[in-house]
């Protein structure tokens, strides 16, 4: 068991648990050194950074980005980003803006399927407005008993070809690279294992060129071990890391309690070939 767990999610954007709350719950699991990555905002850090150290924890400063490349959403997490620093705060504000919008899309698409009132809904599980996304809407849609739970609500709405997918752009990959390098931070490629073509699982060649071209805008790391990754995943990504001279990182992307795949510090050891990432910043201080 690691005790580093570098993805995870406050109520700042689609997680349950405040930013103090889950701090507490990551001590409590063993954790040592941990990132809050909430999806394009980053005011959840400093209440975390400060309950992580009153528990002895290591904390690490992150965010993870939503990013378009080519047809795809992908989402790049930057890690040990100075959260002060102004370009990376209007990026990240740049990014939120056309939430709101996409959020009524959703809505009404959910409504042409009969639907009503997920607007209204979504937001209610909304701590921060600004984040409205497609989990506020997932548990919306639990809540009104057209899912079990959220993670099947992803197999049949807010999906490609389903009621309430909305087509979004997000920030630009070499934009949202330089904002989290800019910064002074480590950009990593989130879960790659999930990034998908149509159905089917995003193809080497695509996954190569799309590693070739992070590399070159200046990306170090890829999530080898996500709490969404099969323990096969783990291998493949390991290769990747190896190939491409990524570091690799490794978090939990946990949501909250009963939501994710995996909970906060439970992950499994790095493959041995990888170089952790915590290199990277441990070297240079
Ligand atoms: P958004 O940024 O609004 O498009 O929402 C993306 C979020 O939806 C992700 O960060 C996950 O929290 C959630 N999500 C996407 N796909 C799934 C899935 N298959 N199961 C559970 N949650 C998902
Ligand atoms: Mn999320
Ligand atoms: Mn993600
Ligand atoms: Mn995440």
């Amino acid at each position: 068991m690691l005790d580093y767990d570098l993805h995870c999610h406050s109520n700042v954007s689609d997680g349950l648990l405040p930013p103090a709350e889950l701090m507490v719950r990551a001590a409590g699991r063993g954790v040592k050194y941990i990132a809050l990555t909430d999806h394009d905002d980053i005011r959840g850090l400093a209440e975390a950074a400060k309950v992580a150290s009153e528990h002895d924890m290591g904390f690490i400063n992150g965010v993870e980005i939503s990013v378009t490349w080519r047809s795809h959403t992908l989402h790049i997490v930057g890690l040990n980003i100075d959260p002060a620093n102004a370009a990376l705060q209007a990026g990240l504000h740049s990014v939120r803006e056309g939430r709101g919008n996409r959020a009524m899309l959703m809505s009404e698409s959910l409504a042409r399927s009969g639907i009503g009132g997920a607007l209204e809904g979504a937001y209610k599980f909304a701590a921060n407005k600004e984040i409205i996304g497609r989990t506020h809407f997932a548990r919306f849609l639990v809540e009104n008993g057209h899912a079990k739970d959220v993670r099947s609500v992803f197999k049949n709405f807010l999906v490609k070809g389903k009621p309430g997918f909305v087509p979004h752009q997000w920030a630009n990959l070499t934009d949202a690279i330089n904002w989290i390098t800019g910064s002074g931070g480590i950009a990593v490629l989130a879960h790659p294992g999930r990034y998908t073509s149509g159905k089917k699982p995003m193809g080497r060649k695509t996954l190569r060129e799309l590693l070739a071209e992070f590399v070159e805008l200046g990306g170090r790391g890829i999530e080898v071990v996500t709490g969404s990754h099969t323990p096969e995943q783990y291998a493949e990504f390991a290769h990747y890391a190896t190939e491409f001279g990524l570091f690799a990182s490794c978090g939990s992307d946990f949501h909250g309690p009963g939501e994710s795949y995996r909970d906060l510090g439970r992950l499994p050891d790095l493959p041995l070939e990888c170089r952790p990432i915590w290199q990277a910043w441990e070297t240079t201080h």
